[in-house]
């Protein structure tokens, strides 16, 4: 391919992601988790967080720092609270461990609280959500990282890009999920910016002496922005005090001084709560007035659903494969 891009079956990501795992001393159980969540990253056309991360990944468990042998624990805390050891790991094996126990408690209490603690996350959150909808529950997830974010007014960063997720159930079809990042783009968008020296729309973020600016690289060193001003900012702080503090984890500028910057992601915890509509609205969702904001939406001239552009990546990609650079290849497969 002429733009320096190869093309790949999509099937191919998950092999190449779990080869470079497995070479870098995951076990096969942790390795298939990773990979399946980098490959549900490249299905949805969320460059980001698909083998794009594959480096970092490899990084960590190369430093020591992540346990490519995690063994997740599970302890009921409370009759609704599920606290989940990530034995060091990275998160997808921790997700999968706790799916099927933390859907039933949701189902038998109405709510669960998930506390996933002692991971390192590195990756989207729309797979939990959408697959705990799926289930037919209501869900909620968020997870902190290392400072990028200033608080309102503020131009050092203290909270980091801390994305939150929310995946609706539907009667016929997949699960309504959106997922966004608490700053106004997330940090690998902002990463891919200045590997490929595209300049940043405005409002993205600030130089390290607090002056607006497009340039990708002056943003690393600065700060991004969060996305509505200070409204966005105490977003941010919200997700900082779920996925750190109430779980018992750290802040994300406590992961910033336990880390030791080996590429991959600081250790961090990750807040999800579910509910059981069944129980709180006493009846099933299917065809509830849900569908009827949906449908509003749908109509809508210019509107769409939140989620329904990834879905649509989704159906392009399945027919298509997907692109990714000859440079990220060639690292990946080293
Ligand atoms: P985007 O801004 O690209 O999208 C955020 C959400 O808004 C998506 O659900 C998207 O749905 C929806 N959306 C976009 N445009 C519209 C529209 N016109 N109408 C309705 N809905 C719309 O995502 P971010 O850059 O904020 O975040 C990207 C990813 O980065 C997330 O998956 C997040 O989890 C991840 N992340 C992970 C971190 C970590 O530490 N692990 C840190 C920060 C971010 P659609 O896909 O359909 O366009």
């Amino acid at each position: 391919m002429p733009d320096g891009m190869v093309q790949l079956e999509l099937s191919a990501v998950k092999t190449l992601a779990h080869a470079a795992l497995l070479k870098a001393g995951c076990n096969d159980t942790n390795a298939k988790a990773i990979a399946d969540t980098v490959w549900q990253a490249e299905r949805d056309g969320c460059a980001s967080h698909g083998l794009f991360r594959i480096p970092g990944y490899v990084g960590s468990l190369k430093s020591g720092k992540v346990n490519g042998h995690a063994l997740p624990k599970l302890q009921r805390t409370a009759p609704s609270v599920l606290w989940v050891d990530g034995d060091g790991g990275y998160t997808p094996l921790a997700l999968s461990t706790m799916l099927d126990d933390f859907t039933a408690l949701t189902k038998s209490q109405g709510v669960a609280v998930a506390a996933i603690t002692n991971t390192f996350h590195f990756a989207a959150l729309w797979p939990e959500v959408e697959a705990l909808a799926k289930k037919g529950l209501c869900a909620i997830a968020c997870t902190s990282y290392k400072p990028c974010l200033p608080p309102a007014g503020g131009k050092k960063p203290l909270y980091g890009t801390n994305p939150l997720a929310f995946a609706w159930p539907r009667p016929n079809g997949e699960p309504l999920a959106f997922d966004q990042a608490s700053a106004f783009m997330a940090r690998g968008d902002v990463m891919i910016h200045a590997r490929d020296g595209k300049q940043l729309p405005d409002g993205a973020g600030i130089d390290k002496d607090g002056n607006p600016t497009n340039d990708p690289n002056e943003v690393l060193e600065g700060a991004q922005l969060p996305f509505g001003g200070y409204k966005g900012a105490s977003i941010a702080m919200m997700i900082e005090l779920m996925a750190g503090p109430l779980i018992g984890e750290q802040l994300s500028l406590e992961a910033a001084e336990s880390d030791d910057e080996d590429g991959g992601p600081a250790r961090g915890g990750e807040f999800i709560l579910a509910m059981d509509p069944r129980k709180t609205a006493q009846r099933p969702i299917s065809g509830g007035n849900a569908e009827r904001l949906f449908q509003a939406i749908a109509e809508e001239e210019g509107a769409r659903l939140p989620g329904e552009g990834r879905l649509q990546r989704r159906a392009k990609i399945a027919k298509e494969g997907v692109r990714i650079p000859r440079e990220l290849l060639e690292r990946i497969e080293v």
